[in-house]
């Protein structure tokens, strides 16, 4: 579609986010003959795209590569019909006539019966001095994507949960050596991760520390940290610093849309229901405790069996004239 054209499709069900629950409320919704499109502001996969090796999904013994995953799930939902558009990214969604929603892109305007919000979040950014000015020169938040670029050299990952030691880790592969700091003398990451994480000679646990500056001249020479327990201040000599310090919902654009928590994550029901009526939501965008593939995959089937409901009495309750007339796809937009 040219831009700015006005989309005059009426679509049973738009799904935002092409992350694993996105692309799982597109199988079931268009398995169960919704017309479904899915908008994705980046491309198809969400941070499960950037994730080296998937260990913990049901069906892969030998895990599996966060790529080819998403590019699977984006396979099947394609399959049964759903329409995936990847850099078109949703800037507003309102109420329209007769009960349908407009939804508005970079693009376009789309009207659609329903809405599955799977916006997801993004890596949260620490801060410091040094941070910005170093991105894309040693400062990054995807090991998957630039670890071979530190082949025999010495990074530093900041954070303790799973990202920060699978990541850390990961990096193993390439690096002489890890610095894993954390801001604590325990690790927030899974049992399992954490064993492996100490029992690998690259990595060296720096205990209760934060970062304070990054430093270098055309690229990053040094991490600098602070002891929060003694206040001693070391300077790490790195090539690179990569920055697993938690995630941010991509709900922003949604306040005052669907209600959210302090943080901005979606509030629903137990059946996937936001504030709004018609509109949806599943993943990791949403409140509740596990941020994992399972669940957002669980989430969003149940997200498309629910929007399936919702369309199906929607078109009940449409006059027989206007269905006979093939639905309102002629309104304004
Ligand atoms: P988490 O929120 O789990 O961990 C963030 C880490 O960063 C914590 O250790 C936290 O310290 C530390 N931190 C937070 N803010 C700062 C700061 N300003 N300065 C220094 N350190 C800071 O985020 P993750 O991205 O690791 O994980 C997000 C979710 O995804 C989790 O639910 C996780 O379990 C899940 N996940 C699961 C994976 C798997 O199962 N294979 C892989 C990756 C993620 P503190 O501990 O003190 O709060």
């Amino acid at each position: 579609m040219p831009d700015s054209e006005p989309d005059t499709a009426l679509f049973d069900l738009v799904i935002v986010g092409a992350g694993p629950a996105g692309l799982t409320a597109g199988i079931y919704a268009s398995r169960g003959r919704l017309k479904t499109l899915i908008l994705e502001r980046n491309m198809a996969g969400g941070q499960i795209a950037l994730t080296d090796l998937v260990e913990n999904y049901p069906g892969f013994p030998e895990g599996i590569s966060g790529f080819d995953l998403s590019q699977k799930m984006k396979t099947q939902a394609e399959e049964f019909g759903a329409e995936v558009r990847e850099i078109e990214g949703v800037t507003a969604i309102r109420q329209d006539d007769g009960g349908r929603l407009a939804v508005t892109t970079d693009r376009g305007t789309i009207r659609t019966r329903s809405v599955i919000l799977a916006p997801g979040v993004e890596p949260r950014r620490s801060g410091i001095p040094g941070e910005a000015e170093f991105i894309g020169r040693g400062v990054s938040w995807c090991a998957t994507c630039d670890g071979a670029l530190y082949r025999g050299r010495t990074v530093a990952v900041i954070g303790g949960g799973d990202s920060a030691v699978e990541e850390g880790m990961f990096l193993t592969k390439f690096a002489d050596k890890v610095y894993l700091v954390h801001r604590r003398d325990e690790l927030r990451a899974a049992q399992i991760a954490q064993e492996r994480c100490f029992d690998n000679s690259k990595m060296e646990l720096v205990w209760d520390s934060v970062p304070r500056r990054i430093d270098g001249k055309d690229m990053v020479e040094a991490l600098e940290v602070e002891n929060v327990k003694t206040g001693e201040q070391r300077s790490l000599p790195v090539n690179g610093v990569f920055i697993y310090i938690g995630q941010d919902p991509n709900t922003v654009w949604l306040e005052g849309v669907v209600e959210r928590d302090e943080h901005g994550y979606i509030l629903t029901d137990e059946l996937q229901r936001t504030s709004m009526p018609g509109v949806f939501a599943c993943g990791d965008a949403t409140v509740g405790p596990l941020k994992q593939i399972a669940r957002a995959v669980g989430d969003g089937a149940l997200a498309a069996v629910q929007a399936e409901k919702y369309v199906d009495a929607l078109e009940c309750a449409v006059p027989d004239a206007e269905r006979a007339a093939g639905g309102s796809a002629a309104a304004p937009a």
